[in-house]
């Protein structure tokens, strides 16, 4: 049987499920094809959106229009702000989720969204046909033998190609939480010259609630006053809303001596598996052997909705079952533990995303876009920002209008993918602040004012939401202005400095300066400010930041102003680099395969170095 859509989306996980809401909000006729409708946006791994890095990418998501933060505001359980001992820059919100009702939430949001339908179908072939200037997708085959022709697909098959499990020396096909792999779709991608990788990635055990003693645990409370991940939820949604705790448990000698003497039954270290793992969400083993001296390793017990399932954090493994319950035992409080879930190991196919535009469009075959941890990434929020990019810009391909290229100065979403696609990834790639030269001006505080514009450009930020988005950015600026020009002289100021112990001023002394000074703030100098505006929170903390970081905040503008000059000159993406007289033959070779958008964009390629950028500069420039 033969069908029609525009867009055809393989995988509802966290990059889908972006994908596909952007491409039907923006009045594109769009299909979601699943293994289950059952595991939509599901969370295999720790129940739990944001943290450092992760968190800025949700608020990124939602400046641009995306699904995440609405949704997490919604199923939150508790909520924490990380790093608040450093500076703002890596203030990074963090949330527990109910694992469950999100899944449900985004089921019905996608079931309630106008041209998209939501298929339960294996897709396990892609169609793609020449064209005068090379190839391009025209449809997806499925399990059942239905023909979808599109002509857009976006891949985002996560972690379920070709997907394998391990639990010791015992190991099977299988998707994560044992639902079904994906184990046709590889071969045709590679058929069609798309070059696959083998990564890996772990989950710990799910451990049963009443089998736990908190008693003996350190609590970890969630943060008095949260503020939401999204503008479209109410500032003082989380006000007095009672959160869940999670608890803070570390391991024992015991723990270590279990582990060590069990290294040779992990599926990791008796080399059972061959797939390259993410150094930055290590399994136990890894740390008990990566971190010898260590005494001991924390680990967060955490919950994840209306379930006795709790989550270990930090306890990932792919040790045998006997050895699961040896290790969990010897936890504090763990000594009665019952396993609900297996700690499990899993290896998938993911692409290598060099192949791909920071359109996140193939290079080799035009209409086919990738998304998610299918692009190298681990991780909901690196995966949802994804499948928001590759849904934008397929829908603006459709409509024949500019596609969305994110520049590194403007966000973290525009970092991951540079990096993804001008440098590549050997393992699980996972978001950082430190991947960030622009880190002080991507903060998550300031996301709206990054990108809102960019969103309601591409069409995704709605009346209102743009109404409220100018009114916080209006309230910012005036703000800023009063605190500017209001100033109080010594005799206005200095009772208040002495109370503090703070030094004496001999002149008068703006309210800007005031907050500038190290050891106050916005909220600090109230007593001083009697007449100040009843202000939403999030415009307070936005304006203080920029006060309080002026100086820097600066600097980094001018440090990427002059590299915005290398990022806005294009290069013509048919250019034969071999035929430029001066350049390196390895420079050549890696232009030629990379296809460089921009020379900012070349100067990142690894074996691309500033001789070859000047002989480029020269070339194009003289052109
Ligand atoms: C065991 C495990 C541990 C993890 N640990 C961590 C961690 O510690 N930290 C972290 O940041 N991230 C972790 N992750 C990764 C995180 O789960 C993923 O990054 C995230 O879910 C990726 O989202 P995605 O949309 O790319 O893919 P997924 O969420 O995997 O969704 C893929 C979707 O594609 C569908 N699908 C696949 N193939 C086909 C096909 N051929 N036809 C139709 N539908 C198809 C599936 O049904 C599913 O809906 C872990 C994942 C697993 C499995």
């Amino acid at each position: 049987m033969h069908n029609r859509t525009q867009v055809a989306v393989v995988g509802a996980g966290h990059a889908g499920v972006e994908a596909a809401l952007a491409c039907a909000r923006l009045g594109i006729d769009t299909v979601l094809f699943t293994l289950s409708l059952d595991s939509l946006a599901n969370m295999p791994c720790n129940p739990s959106i944001g943290g450092t890095g992760k968190g800025h990418l949700v608020y990124e998501i939602d400046a641009l229009g995306g699904e995440m933060g609405r949704a997490a505001d919604k199923v939150t359980l508790q909520s924490r702000t990380l790093n608040l001992g450093k500076g703002a820059a890596v203030h990074s919100k963090r949330i527990q989720a109910d694992r469950q009702r999100y899944h449900h939430l985004m089921k019905k949001t996608l079931e309630s969204t106008p041209n998209l339908r939501l298929i339960q179908a294996e897709i396990t072939d892609i169609i793609i046909e020449p064209t005068p200037s090379g190839r391009k997708v025209s449809g997806v085959k499925t399990q059942l033998g239905e023909v979808w022709y599109c002509d857009c697909a976006i891949l985002c098959p996560g972690t379920y190609l070709l997907g394998k499990i391990f639990v010791g020396d015992v190991s099977y096909q299988s998707g994560p939480d044992n639902l079904r792999a994906a184990n046709s779709l590889s071969s045709a991608l590679l058929r069609e010259g798309i070059k696959l990788m083998r990564f890996k990635t772990g989950t710990p055990p799910r451990v049963r609630r009443c089998t736990i003693d908190f008693s003996v645990l350190e609590e970890q409370p969630g943060e008095e006053y949260p503020l939401p991940f999204s503008a479209d939820t109410p500032e003082d949604a989380f006000l007095g809303v009672q959160q869940l705790k999670c608890y803070i448990v570390y391991t024992t000698p015991e723990t270590h001596r279990i582990i060590r003497e069990n290294l040779s039954r992990s599926a990791m270290y008796s080399g059972k598996i061959h797939a390259t793992g993410t150094r930055y969400c290590p399994s136990i083993e890894d740390k008990i052997v990566r971190f010898a001296d260590k005494e001991r390793h924390q680990l967060f017990v955490e919950p994840m909705g209306d379930t006795e399932e709790i989550y270990l954090q930090g306890f990932s493994t792919s040790m045998p079952v006997d050895v699961q319950h040896k290790m969990l035992r010897s936890l504090p409080g763990f000594s009665h533990a019952e396993i609900m879930r297996y700690a499990y190991a899993i290896e998938y196919d993911c692409c290598d995303p060099t192949q791909l535009y920071a359109t996140l469009e193939f290079k080799e075959i035009s209409g086919l876009y990738g998304a998610g941890q299918f692009n190298g990434t681990s991780g909901y929020e690196e995966a949802a920002a994804q499948g928001l990019i590759a849904g934008i810009n397929a829908a603006l391909k459709l409509k024949g209008e500019e596609p969305l290229i994110l520049e590194r100065s403007s966000s973290y979403i525009g970092t991951l993918i540079d990096d993804l696609v001008t440098k590549g990834t050997n393992e699980p790639y996972r978001i950082m602040t430190s991947r960030s030269e622009y880190r002080l001006l991507l903060r998550q505080d300031n996301a709206d004012l990054r990108l809102t514009e960019l969103g309601r450009r591409v069409g995704l930020i709605s009346d209102d939401r743009y109404r409220r988005f100018l009114e916080r950015k209006h309230l910012i600026e005036l703000e800023t202005e009063r605190l500017e020009k209001t100033y109080l002289s010594p005799a206005e100021v200095n009772p208040f400095l002495e109370s503090l112990g703070e030094s004496p001023v001999n002149t008068g002394i703006s309210l800007s300066d005031l907050i500038r000074h190290p050891s106050l703030g916005y909220d600090e100098i109230a007593a001083v400010d009697p007449d100040r505006p009843a202000l939403p929170r999030s415009v307070k903390i936005t304006t203080e930041i920029n006060m309080k970081y002026e100086g820097y905040i600066k600097r980094c503008l001018a440090e990427a102003a002059r590299l915005a000059k290398l990022e806005d000159f294009y290069l013509p993406p048919d250019t034969d680099y071999s035929a430029i007289r001066g350049l390196r033959i390895e420079a050549a070779q890696k232009l030629n395969y990379f296809k460089p958008r921009t020379i900012g964009q070349a100067s990142r390629i690894s074996g691309v170095n500033p001789a070859d950028i000047s002989v480029l500069l020269i070339y194009f420039g003289k052109k």
